[in-house]
């Protein structure tokens, strides 16, 4: 847990969101900005910065994240979804505890949503 993180935050419970899945390994709670019918941000429990991080320190739990993400796009938008891990400033990411965003539930060009 980093103090003063607003994911670590939400994870433990001190913060209110919207969960979706909660597992050992990870949480899934709906982004409280949506950029479309379904937005859902699936983080690790543990506090790393981004996604090349957490295939580093904790694989089993980036591992996890994709299949709660399936299974998160299966339930609520047919199987189909776009999972975007903003990485650095200058990419939008603006909370630096890993996340990958589940979009989807509308068809999705090539432009970043
Ligand atoms: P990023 O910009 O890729 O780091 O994504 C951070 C996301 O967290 C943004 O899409 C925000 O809308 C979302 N967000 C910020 N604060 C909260 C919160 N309290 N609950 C849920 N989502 C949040």
């Amino acid at each position: 847990m980093s103090a003063d993180c607003l994911f670590c935050k939400i994870i433990a419970g001190d913060i209110p969101a919207e969960f979706v899945a909660q597992t050992d390994r990870v949480v899934a709670f709906r982004d409280i900005s949506p950029k479309a019918p379904v937005h859902v941000l699936v983080v690790p429990r543990t506090h790393v910065e981004n996604v090349a991080q957490a295939a580093a320190q904790v694989p089993e739990e980036l591992a996890e994240m994709a299949q709660v993400a399936q299974q998160i796009a299966d339930a609520e938008c047919d199987g189909q979804y776009r999972w975007i891990f903003n990485t650095g400033e200058s990419a939008g990411q603006s909370v630096f505890h890993a996340h990958g965003h589940v979009v989807g539930g509308t068809p999705l060009g090539w432009e970043p949503a």
